[in-house]
Parts: structure tokens; sequence; C-alpha cells
């Protein structure tokens, strides 16, 4: 496989490929960036990979030299004959031509026996957060997700409390995974070049996560504690149980006027819990 940029559009030209902003499609085209985020991934033999998004395969050639099978989704089917092509000496990769938010992932990897289950992926811009949360939400147990996004949707992923970024998304992300950059990536390797630069979090599963008396509360409480993000927990929690929200942040130095994006993940934790367990006396 030819990985120069010439030589990708080459490949596309000749199938007529047409780039389709609406499934943002921007496709490396540097042998570099991709062995970088192979190294990075650290996939070894017993591995099975998820690749949402193979575009031209190029990342696909390279996870199917190291892993033990590869299972990509692409909602492209317009792609088939340059995969087929790209791919014909890759036996163990299973393509999917279909949206990956429409599947029951649990179902298509069924058939696979592996000691660990990684996603790689360079994501499509439009749904990155969608795919992220369903990898968390189905129950698939993915032990590692390195993904390639936009570099301000990462740093959402990856924000640590009192930064701007800092949200529902990231505790919901931070609660499950480690987050962390493991690479920066420029507009330049990519075709069509895409307006804003990239980076690759890799996502590790955490060994040990805090223990919640009801998921479903903590995640509903998180969301309507930023509901109105300049305003104060006394406000955004009007709803809920003032004085004990006040009595579990006092032990954690903040109070009732502390705006969410500075409260840390423990503390939701604490709160939640014992919101729970009160109503349940
Ligand atoms: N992996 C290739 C690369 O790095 O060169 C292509 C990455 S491109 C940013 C995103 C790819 O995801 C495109 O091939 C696009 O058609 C595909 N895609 C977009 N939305 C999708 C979805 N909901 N399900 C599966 N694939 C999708």
């Amino acid at each position: 496989m030819n990985y120069s940029p010439k030589g990708t559009k080459e490949v596309l030209e000749s199938n007529n490929f047409n780039f389709k902003k609406k499934f943002g499609q921007n496709f490396i085209v540097d042998e570099n960036t991709i062995n970088s985020i192979i190294n990075k991934a650290n996939i070894d033999s017993d591995t099975l990979v998820i690749e949402i998004g193979p575009g031209a395969g190029a990342l696909t050639y390279k996870l199917s030299q190291v892993s033990k099978n590869v299972v990509c989704y692409e909602i492209d089917k317009t792609l088939e004959n340059i995969l087929k092509s790209n791919l014909k000496d890759s036996n163990n990769v299973e393509i999917i031509f279909d949206d990956f938010l429409k599947r029951n992932v649990k179902d298509d990897i069924n058939k696979y026996r592996y000691s660990k289950l990684y996603v790689v992926a360079n994501l499509p811009y439009y749904v990155t957060t969608p795919i992220i949360v369903k990898l968390i939400e189905d129950n698939i147990n993915v032990d590692r997700i390195v993904v390639m996004v936009q570099k301000e949707v990462g740093d959402r992923f990856k924000a640590m409390p009192g930064t701007k970024d800092y949200n529902s998304l990231s505790i919901f992300i931070n609660y499950y995974y480690d987050v962390k950059k493991v690479l920066d990536v420029s507009r330049n390797v990519f075709m069509p070049m895409p307006n804003v630069d990239s980076i690759v979090l890799s996502l590790d599963k955490k060994d040990v996560i805090y223990e919640l008396e009801d998921k479903d509360y903590f995640f509903k409480l998180v969301r309507d504690s930023f509901k109105q993000k300049r305003k104060t927990i006394r406000n955004n929690l009007k709803e809920y149980n003032l004085d004990i929200v006040e009595k579990v942040l006092e032990r954690s130095n903040f109070d009732l006027s502390t705006r969410a994006e500075n409260i840390p993940i423990n503390v939701f934790v604490d709160i939640a819990n014992e919101l729970v367990k009160y109503d349940r006396k």
C-alpha cells in the first residue's frame, strides 16, 4: 500500500472517490503519523481491535499487522472497492459497512476470542462524542481507546477541574478512563486538509472506579450541576437537598457558591452517594 499523499490521491482518484464532508472524511496520508499512532497504542498479538471509520485503510493495514483481528465500521459504502484492494493481504480484518452508532457491537464481536479489546480510530469529528459515549455505555469493556480527535474536542475529554473545558462529559469519561494526550498531529498530514490541528488521546480503563450507590443518579446530578455553567451549585441544584449537598461540599472546603467547574469527581461521587442514602432512609 502506498502511504504517500500522492499515492493515496491516485488510488482515490482512480476509483472516482469524492470526499464527503458530511462523514468527516479527512484521511491520514503520512506514514510517520500512522506509525506513531500504532506505537502509542502498544497493541499485542492477542488483542482484538475495533476501528471506526477505516477510510482508505491506511491505519487498518498497520493495525492488522500487529493485532489478532480488526473489526472495522465504515459508513461510506463507496469505499468498499478501495478498502478491498488496499487490504487484500490482510485476512484478519472484517469490515462492516454501516453506521457504528447503530450497531450492536457486543453481537458483532461475539465470535472473536481475545485477551484485550482496544479501539483505535481517527474519528469523524461530527460524531466524536456520541462514539466515545457509546463505547462506554454499550458495556463492551474496552481496555484502551486510542483516538485521534480535533484538538478542541480532545481538550474537553481530558479537562481537569478549574479549567474552562471541564464539564459533565469530562467527568463521564474520566469516571471510567484515565485520559492522556499521546500525540500532537498537524493538519498538514490529512487529505483534504482540515481547518484545525488534532491530538491523539489514549484512554485507559481504570483498575478501580469510584463506588456509586446509583450510577444514573450520579450522572444526572453531574449534568444538572453543569446545566448553567456560570451559575453556582446552589442555583443549579435547587431541586436537590441543599443541606446535604452543603455538608458534603464543606468536607472538601467548598460551599454552595462554588461552581461545578471547580469540583473534582470524588466530591461529586460523595454528594451523589449521600443524597441517595438520605432518600433511602
Ligand atoms: N481512518 C481513516 C484515516 O485515518 O485515514 C479515515 C478517517 S476519517 C477522519 C473518518 C472516517 O469515518 C471516514 O472514512 C468516514 O466515512 C467514517 N465515518 C463517519 N461516520 C461514521 C459512522 N457513523 N460510522 C462508521 N464510520 C463513519
